[in-house]
């Protein structure tokens, strides 16, 4: 196909070039337009220039729900889509997170979930950014691979319930190139963009359902709740017209998921939830999403149901033995997998420890009123923890401990946070990590971590 498409009469019923004036004068585009754009990107057939004067006018303009529904087809249907046996149908369920500052909720979601008897085929992400993607824990475990053929994922969705992989190469390719060319084109920031591209990825799961975990604040893509709230009511809105049941909570990420941040130091909290023993945060929010997720694929007869459903896998042992299945499944060797998570195991004694640990210590009692998710995001990742390029290696033994959280007590000189290291840590990131922590005399209550719902359309407090 060239850069015009030809009518049933032989003339020209489409041209990219006419069609990137008429979103630049702020028309709104018909499916067959978009459908033709994505097709062209795909095919090669569009130039780079192109793409990227289309992107920017579908930037300046916006796209409304009724295009931003179109290119999410279009771009789900660019490449494969995963079939599953009929016989699972209205179980398939996933989660989505804009991402955070220890945000290791899939880990133990995951296997949650499949413990509760629903298929999860996550499909996740490396992700640039200052600490890890789900992938890049995962990784530290010795073994875990994360590049499973279809095939794999059906075997292991088949024994086990849950997998967790990359992205193979021909899942929604359109996504590939533009969000290539959206990263060089300063065109990532738009509420339609980023709804095409996410959705399309988990419509071409074939999904029955999903949750997304829509984050906000300083550790978070959305400053504030109400750029969460916009870009979550249009994920859902678009999920749902393409056939997945979607609903979405919005989550504060003022300061960090739980206590852990870092790849191995990651995986070893989501081992202690696992085990019924995670920190609050974490665990609340993996039982809401999860919950979520069984009264949608309707495995629950009621909301609170569901969640006591997760929180019992998380205290009777399932949990945990559908995770050790996972990494076995997924090429952890037995006895590493079962070592890993045996009760009161040291995790450390299989996942990598960085060489130095340093703790840093309160400069004066009182409650915890703030920790600066931002900061221990940026220390963390100027440690090694993340990544700026694509293909960079990573550390996977770095990160942060915090010994506290949001509204506890705190005595002068008592240890707030431990930074694990490899070689000296420099002057500045312990200036950094020092005003990343906000102390007061007085007593800070705390509201959680799950603030709003967003369903089709309702939207709760
Ligand atoms: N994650 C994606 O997959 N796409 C976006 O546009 C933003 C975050």
């Amino acid at each position: 196909m060239g850069e015009t498409r030809q009518d049933s009469c032989g003339d020209n019923a489409l041209s990219i070039s006419d069609l990137i004036g008429r979103k630049r004068d702020g028309k709104a585009l018909l499916e067959e337009e978009i459908e033709f754009f994505v097709q062209g990107v795909v095919e090669g057939s569009i130039q780079g220039a192109q793409i990227g004067a289309m992107l920017m006018a579908m930037f300046i303009r916006g796209l409304d729900d009724a295009e931003t529904a179109s290119l999410t087809r279009a771009m789900t249907h660019s490449g494969d889509v995963l079939k599953w046996p009929k016989e699972w149908k209205g179980s398939i369920v996933d989660k989505h997170s804009t991402g955070g500052v220890g945000d290791k909720v899939s880990l133990v979601l995951a296997p949650a979930l499949a413990a509760c008897g629903v298929k999860v085929p996550m499909v996740s992400g490396r992700g640039l950014g200052h600490t890890g993607g789900t992938l890049d824990k995962l990784e530290s475990i010795p073994g875990f691979n994360v590049s499973l053929s279809h095939d794999d994922m059906l075997k292991v969705l088949e024994d086990v319930g849950c997998c967790i992989v990359g992205q193979t190469s021909n899942l929604v390719p359109a996504d590939k190139i533009l969000y290539a060319t959206r990263d060089v084109t300063s065109t990532t920031e738009c509420i339609g963009l980023i709804t095409s591209s996410i959705i399309s990825k988990k419509v071409a799961e074939s999904l029955d359902s999903l949750v997304l975990d829509v984050k906000f604040g300083q550790g978070a893509f959305s400053d504030t709740e109400e750029m969460a709230r916009q870009l979550a009511t249009r994920m859902v809105k678009a999920g749902n017209r393409s056939g997945v049941k979607t609903e979405a909570l919005l989550t504060d990420m003022n300061s960090p998921l739980g206590y852990m941040i870092g790849n191995a130091l990651e995986v070893a909290e989501s081992i202690d939830c696992l085990h019924g023993k995670g920190p609050k945060d974490l665990t609340e929010l993996v039982k809401q999403l999860g919950g979520r997720l069984l009264a949608s694929a309707n495995k629950a007869p009621s909301l609170e149901k569901a969640f006591s459903m997760i929180d019992k896998t998380l205290h009777d042992g399932t949990a945990i033995a559908k995770f050790a299945d996972m990494m076995k499944a997924q090429g952890v060797n037995a006895d590493v997998a079962d070592k890993l998570c045996a009760k009161d195991a040291d995790v450390f004694e299989i996942l990598p420890k960085s060489e130095h640990t340093t703790e840093l210590k309160a400069k004066t009692s009182g409650y915890v009123h703030g920790i600066d998710a931002m900061k221990c995001a940026v220390v963390s990742g100027k440690l090694g923890a993340g990544r700026t390029k694509a293909g960079e290696a990573i550390s996977p033994d770095v990160g942060l401990t915090l010994s506290v959280q949001i509204g506890d007590k705190i005595e002068e000189g008592s240890t707030w946070v431990t930074v694990h290291h490899n070689g000296e840590l420099p002057i500045v990131l312990f200036e950094k990590i020092s005003g990343a922590i906000d102390i007061k005399p007085d007593i800070k209550q705390t509201t959680g971590k799950v603030l709003g719902v967003i369903t089709e359309n309702i939207s709760e407090q």
